[in-house]
């Protein structure tokens, strides 16, 4: 599973991004609210109990310890038969459990089978069906039997039953914003030119939704999925197609085998008109299921995904385990990506164009999707509570899969990204990586399950190295094949591959919350002509021992020493070398799990930066010495920076330098600056370059930016439309008016929009409306919602002003996804305040024209809250208008 759509009703905020990695800090704070109020009070308040070195409290009744599901009954097939009644939104299935019981024997059996009309359950013996004893309430069957079963007896039970997904609120979290399980997409046709789907969304529990059975991680079991759907579609699902029936009437009954055992929440099915584009490693099938729109792009979308297979196959000693590898987009999805198994799900901002493409490949969610197929599918997760040995390993086979293509630079930018979305986040919030208290699983898909989890696999494989990481992972997964596991599985499987205890690692990293603060401090004694280096971790909850590899420089002589930090304080002397005083760069290969902080010159950072040839070591040295910019040496390092081999640190020495304001530091660099703009081969580096044009006002480079807007890269042009709305706000807007109709893209279109809102032009609402009549996604839509409130914030004209608030009613009305319609909510919401916000400054005629802008959102409010149909979103509106 990957983020995609955040949404903070909290926090009366919208936040959106396709990947995990641009997240706002702020949203970081609400995914995490209720485990940080709820967690780290408590620990204080109450009297703690101990398991694991996990400190939780014995009082809160949310936060209580989280077993694993105890295995009563063991199921070892699911078949299902499913028939959809697309206009409800519904659909009526049989199921046949193959079962019995797990050891113990027993009369009983719960099910879960969640917001269900149960018809009937009757226990099958060949031709014959006895009806069983159930009670059904929202969630569960559960079954009274009139005898007791011994695990050697086998029984196979039928239940009658209609899913109806969409006749209950929904929950979710922050990585997955809705738990409806099945999902009818456009079913009902009421907007045209939407694609019609019909997909499922399992994790973390919610495909007993549609699927009567055991929903939980630690039970697998074989399926067999078929569906009856219009001729005219495809099916996807878990396994192989095994039958194909003749239509009749129109309708055709596909059925999917899978013949391993798999969990619950990674069962899928996918139904739609797909266009299949096929590909192929070692003789299996590796197919991509996209509209027929994107056919010619899918290969590019999910480019490389067999030399992906290929990799992980290799590095884990584990060729890939199932028959098949499919992915498919759908519409609306509710999360980024899900690894159903042998069937990954993808939201549609994988749909992407060549030019789209270009400037951010899909590589990250594909490979991260992919090395769940071994990491999450062939062994899973016991229990919510050791999520991380899922989503741990698929965060960083996102880097694995980098190191490997592209090479460290490309890895080394990945790594230090996560490293700091997990610190960020940490601010608000830092529990354990394995947890056994919790208030929600869904909780669990946090910055410390995924980011945390990955930096911790990278700095063990930089510990233990290449081959006894690999081989620690082939243990781990021949072990535990199509079995549930915990850490300590995990664990167990590097001390065998290395010969070594690791208790010490696992306890310190999968079972103390928080993470080291290391603060270095240099004192050159001159005296005794000595370096004394102090590293201290008198921040950090917890010592930590942190093995950690040390550049020595003399000069520009470097050797690596090892320090095997292991006290609060410990201390390092080095002496000066023929009168020349060493550098030290502490963990110079960045394993740290953790902030180091340190005070160096730039001058020490120009030793840094020369003798370190990564990307992590230089782009430090930028970042902590630009701001003493007088400093010859701070100067010396940007100059280097800008000419860098690597053009990531040459687009992050751009970004620092976008800040100056000091006019001779502009009018030095400028030159640099343009050339860059003009000439340099990473756009990302032109892109940043270009906004500097802007950010320093340098009208002189309007024809040049002017021309920009048309650049290859859509980064490139979006950006150089914003620069040049900055240098000429009329000539922009024309522009961005006449790019509007040419199908933009990605950072362009944002732009254009972004300009036209902010122009506000009266006549521009028709602008507004003809897009919104093209799109049929949520997702598009929120693209566009920002540039519409920015537009009803400013517009002049009543009409236009009606027409745009309007806008956002409709969508809301429109949207079966939670998020999405809060989202629209939001935003009304947020204009509302600020209408009276402005109402309340006013005076005279002002303040009366302004109060009726004020009434009229209010009573589009009521409207929303009239037809909002998830009671959770109708109450957060009424408070947030409340407060
Ligand atoms: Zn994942």
């Amino acid at each position: 599973m990957i983020y995609n759509l955040i949404f903070s009703p909290l926090n009366n905020f919208i936040y959106f991004t396709h990947m995990k990695r641009f997240l706002p800090v702020v949203c970081v704070l609400s995914c995490t609210l209720l485990s940080c109020l709820g967690g780290k009070k408590t620990v204080k308040e109450h009297k703690t109990v101990m398991l694991d070195s996990v400190v939780v409290s014995a009082n809160d009744k949310k936060f209580i310890y989280r077993e694993a599901a105890p295995k009563i009954w063991e199921i070892t097939n699911n078949k299902v038969a499913l028939y959809f009644n697309l206009k409800e939104k519904t659909a009526e299935g049989n199921v046949w459990i193959d079962m019995h019981p797990y050891f113990y024997a027993t009369d009983s059996l719960t099910l879960d089978a969640k917001g269900m009309k149960i018809y009937s359950v009757t226990l099958v013996d060949y031709d014959t069906h006895t009806p069983v004893l159930y009670t059904y309430t929202n969630d569960e069957i559960k079954i009274k039997f009139e005898k007791q079963y011994h695990s050697n007896e086998k029984i196979k039970l039928l239940i009658h039953y209609l899913a109806m997904p969409y006749a209950n609120s929904t929950g979710g979290s922050a990585a997955i914003s809705d738990d409806r399980g099945l999902y009818f997409i456009n079913t009902d046709n009421s907007i045209p030119g939407k694609p019609v789907q019909i997909w499922t969304q399992g994790e973390t529990e919610a495909n007993s939704h549609w699927l009567p059975t055991i929903d939980k991680p630690n039970t697998r079991f074989t399926t067999e999925i078929a569906l009856t759907v219009p001729d005219s579609f495809e099916t996807l699902s878990n396994g192989y197609l095994a039958e194909r029936s003749k239509p009749k009437d129109g309708l055709r009954t596909d059925t999917w085998k899978m013949d391993m055992p798999i969990q619950a929440y990674v069962a899928m099915f996918a139904i739609g008109k797909f266009s299949i584009v096929k590909d192929q490693w070692r003789g299996k099938d590796v197919n991509y299921y996209v509209e027929p729109a994107f056919e010619k792009y899918a290969r590019k979308m999910f480019e490389h995904t067999p030399e992906m297979i290929e990799h992980f196959s290799n590095i884990t000693g584990v060729p890939y385990p199932w028959n098949k590898y499919d992915q498919v987009v759908v519409r609306d999805y509710v999360s980024g990506a899900m690894e159903n198994t042998s069937a990954t799900l993808h939201g549609e901002f994988l749909n992407q164009n060549f030019r789209e493409l270009a400037d951010k490949n899909n590589e990250d969610v594909v490979s991260h999707e992919l090395f769940h197929q071994w990491f999450g599918d062939y062994v899973t997760c016991e229990s919510w509570s050791n999520l991380t040995v899922n989503e741990s390993f698929a965060d960083y086979g996102e880097q694995l899969w980098r190191r490997y293509k592209y090479g460290d630079e490309k890895a080394d930018v990945l790594a230090y990204e996560d490293l700091h979305i997990y610190l960020q986040s940490a601010k608000y919030s830092d529990p354990t990586l394995v947890r056994f208290y919790y208030a929600d699983k869904e909780q669990m898909f946090d910055r410390t399950t995924y980011q945390k989890g990955g930096a911790i696999l990278h700095c063990l494989n930089q510990m233990i190295g290449d081959s006894a990481f690999y081989k620690a992972m082939q243990i781990y997964l021949t072990k535990n094949a199509l079995h549930s596991a915990e850490a300590t599985n995990w664990r167990l499987a590097v001390e065998e591959a290395t010969g070594q205890d690791w208790n010490w690692y696992f306890n310190q990293w999968y079972y103390h919350e928080g993470h080291p603060v290391l603060d270095i401090t240099y004192t050159y004694d001159d005296d005794s002509k000595q370096l004394i280096v102090k590293a201290k971790q008198e921040d950090s909850a917890y010592t930590y021992r942190l093995p950690l590899k040390v550049a020595i420089i003399y000069g520009n002589v470097k050797t690596i020493v090892d320090w095997d930090l292991q006290k609060r304080e410990e201390t390092f002397f080095y002496d000066y070398k023929n009168g020349v005083k060493p550098v030290i760069v502490p963990d110079v290969t960045h394993r740290l799990v953790g902030e180091l902080n340190e005070e160096k010159t730039p001058a020490q950072r120009l030793i840094q930066y020369k003798a370190c040839n990564d990307y992590v070591n230089r782009i430090q040295a930028v970042g902590s010495s630009y701001k003493k910019f007088s400093d010859s040496c701070s100067q010396e390092i940007m100059g280097l920076a800008l000419a860098d081999k690597m053009g990531s640190v040459r687009a992050f020495a751009l970004q620092k330098l976008r800040t100056q304001k000091n006019k001779k530091w502009k009018d030095k660099w400028l030159p640099a600056v343009i050339e860059i703009a003009k000439t340099d081969e990473n756009r990302n580096a032109r892109y940043e370059a270009i906004s500097i044009l802007g950010d320093w006002n340098i009208t002189d480079a309007k024809p040049f930016i002017s021309k920009a807007v048309f650049d290859s890269s859509y980064m490139v042009s979006g950006g150089a439309l914003t620069v040049l709305y900055k240098l000429d706000p009329d000539t922009a807007h024309l522009l961005a008016a006449r790019i509007v109709n040419m199908d933009p893209k990605a950072t362009l279109y944002t732009s254009a929009w972004q300009i036209i809102g902010a122009k506000a032009h009266d006549d521009d609402v028709v602008l507004f409306e003809n897009e919104l009549s093209k799109l049929h996604s949520g997702n598009a839509q929120f693209g566009l919602a920002g540039s519409l409130f920015t537009y009803a914030l400013n517009v002049n004209n009543d009409i236009s002003f009606g027409k745009a608030v309007n806008m956002f009613v409709r969508f809301a009305e429109e949207q079966d996804v939670k998020a999405y319609r809060s989202g629209m909510e939001s935003y009304v919401i947020q204009l509302y305040k600020s209408y009276k916000g402005k109402t309340e400054l006013a005076k005279g005629d002002n303040k009366v024209h302004l109060q009726q802008r004020t009434d009229l959102i209010k009573d589009s409010i009521d409207k929303m809250i009239a037809t909002e149909k998830d009671p959770e979103n109708v109450k957060t509106m009424k408070e947030i208008m409340k407060g």
